[in-house]
């Protein structure tokens, strides 16, 4: 739970909600991950993954087996001259992981992959100290909201709660959104991505930049848009203002709707599920609210893909996919009219 990196593994199967809270909490506390030294023994008993990163600048991939592995399977401590050094890439221990050690090996030596801050003293010359297992000195690297450090508190679990409720207050958004327009949305024949992108712009749940540099600046460098590189990457840049993301919204304006229509008209139909603002289209048989979620989903989708596959946000591209799944919307709706 101290290291974000391993959070993904081990008590996954198991996490239920008191988890979920306190990763959560975890998560929100102020850290200086820069200071905790931590001693050989505890280093030794770290799974691998907690002490290594991929640092913003390489494309490397951590293998897949690095998330079973421990550093005592790969790493040595060398009494003699008192640090912990990678085995002999021949050490016979290391066969069992196949190709995985040597990987990191290589990554380690190249840069591609980088010690964590607190792993790096016990890789240099120092004296052995404490040869106790003790997290101590990174549970003190935590601050409470009140600026109290961890080991120093006595700290009831409502005081972890506080941070976790605190950062997941309704956004005011929700309250703008009536209960006629959510029945209204609920029964809307949509696909999975465009109710989904469409109910998280709502309450807030749009993962952002921001929030992932907060928590492990060391992956995340910068909380500026990956795009555009020139505005704080939120919600709201994501999916309306960022540049090529505007241009594509005022295609569909011109294209599709009423071309005096803004992009803070459709956002704010958008929040508040109340399209009465954007009446008019110039295609027969779709309605506007699905040409704007049909929009939505295909800009968020181009955005995930862009950030998992790197592949380019190209707004022609964009429009073409949008065109054709309007199309097809057109297509389904006369079939079900005909039906009826
Ligand atoms: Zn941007």
């Amino acid at each position: 739970m101290l290291f974000f990196c391993s959070r993904s593994q081990g008590l996954t199967k198991k996490r239920v909600g008191t988890l979920d809270m306190m990763y959560g909490a975890m998560e929100l506390l102020t850290k200086f991950f820069e200071k905790p030294q931590i001693n050989t023994t505890t280093a030794m008993a770290l799974p691998v993954q907690v002490a290594i990163y991929v640092p913003p600048s390489s494309r490397s991939v951590i293998p897949l087996k690095v998330k079973q592995m421990q550093v005592l399977d790969v790493f040595q401590y060398d009494t003699r001259l008192n640090f912990v050094h990678w085995k002999d890439t021949h050490d016979p221990s290391l066969r069992s992981w196949n190709r995985a050690p040597a990987a990191v090996c290589r990554g380690l030596a190249s840069g591609k992959l980088q010690f964590q801050p607190y792993f790096l003293p016990v890789c240099g010359s120092s004296p052995p100290g404490n040869l106790e297992i003790s997290f101590v000195p990174v549970i003190k690297t935590f601050a409470l909201p009140d600026g109290q450090s961890l080991t120093n508190v006595k700290a009831s679990s409502k005081t972890f709660r506080q941070p976790v409720l605190s950062s997941v207050l309704p956004p005011a958004t929700v309250s703008h959104v009536s209960a006629a327009h959510w029945k209204h949305f609920w029964s809307l024949a949509l696909t999975s991505v465009q109710r989904n992108v469409g109910y998280r712009l709502i309450v807030g749940c749009i993962p952002n930049r921001q929030f992932l540099h907060f928590i492990n600046p060391q992956v995340f460098d910068s909380p500026l848009c990956p795009v555009c590189q020139s505005a704080p990457y939120i919600s709201h840049h994501l999916l309306f203002h960022c540049p090529t993301k505007e241009k594509i919204w005022q295609e569909v304006i011109f294209e599709f709707l009423w071309p005096t229509t803004s992009i803070n008209d459709i956002k704010e139909a958008l929040l508040s599920l109340d399209f009465s603002n954007i009446w008019y289209c110039q295609l027969a048989g779709i309605t506007p609210y699905r040409i704007v979620l049909i929009s939505l989903s295909q800009i968020w989708l181009a955005h995930v893909i862009f950030i998992f596959d790197k592949t380019s946000i190209h707004h022609t591209a964009i429009m073409a996919t949008i065109r054709s799944n309007i199309c097809q919307t057109t297509i389904e709706e006369d079939k079900c009219h005909s039906l009826q």
